[in-house]
């Protein structure tokens, strides 16, 4: 089974998406990790597009279930938090945008779905990726509470962060994201809208659970 949560950067839909898999014994799917592992082989080749896109397929980029951790790992080894970094940030959407990534990328998860029940987020995975998904949800927040969220992330994670960057970014991203000709960043069909604007962490988990627990029949 899998349940889908969509949204624009920050909307909290990682960590909304990590805590409902837990809470109800699924694996957590994080789509956009493999778009940023993609993005961390393109920043090693330089950032010249069309080498990249030479050599695309001669690279692997994988979702490695070990225990009940899903983690993206590069050639077989593990990437960790760099590809939280901002540069990574200000690269991914070039990247996303590639069609042979999202092919490689849409591939990987649709084989992961084969094997394990799975709590997925990201732009595309209830429009494109996964249409027939058990559930959709479409996560949103305004802008500035979205850049405060990732500020906070990112300075908990011992990283890097200027509010004013990272609400650059957010912006740029989300433009990018929502105009790119392939998948671009909508609300599916058959979504659940979900505002977290002014709700807290709990209350968001707390409000899609109730939903998904009642939708799936779950106890
Ligand atoms: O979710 P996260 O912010 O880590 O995603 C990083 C980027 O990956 C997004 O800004 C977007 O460009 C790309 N992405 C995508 N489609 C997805 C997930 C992420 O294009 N399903």
């Amino acid at each position: 089974m899998i349940v889908t949560i969509d949204g624009p950067a920050g909307s909290g839909k990682s960590s909304t998406a990590k805590a409902l898999s837990r809470n109800i014994n699924w694996f957590y799917l994080d789509s956009g990790a493999l778009y940023r592992t993609w993005t961390l082989l393109y920043l090693m080749g330089g950032g010249d597009e069309q080498a990249f896109k030479d050599v695309i397929d001669i690279h692997d980029v994988e979702m490695k279930v070990e225990g009940t951790d899903v983690f993206p790992v590069l050639n077989g080894e593990e990437v960790g938090n760099e590809i939280r970094a901002q540069h990574i940030s200000e690269n991914v959407s070039r990247v996303a945008a590639m069609d042979r990534v999202r092919e490689r990328v849409n591939a990987e998860m649709r084989r992961l779905v084969k094997k394990h029940n799975f709590v997925a987020d990201g732009r595309d995975l209830g429009s494109v990726v996964f249409p027939e998904a058990d559930v959709k949800f479409f996560m949103t927040a305004n802008l500035e509470e979205r850049a405060q969220r990732r500020f906070r992330e990112m300075h908990k994670a011992g990283q890097k962060a200027d509010l004013d960057q990272i609400r650059d970014n957010i912006k740029d991203r989300d433009e990018a994201d929502s105009s790119r000709a392939t998948a671009p960043l909508i609300k599916p069909e058959g979504a659940i809208n979900i505002d977290t604007t002014g709700l807290s962490f709990d209350e968001q988990v707390e409000k899609i659970e109730q939903i998904l627990r009642e939708k799936l029949n779950l106890s």
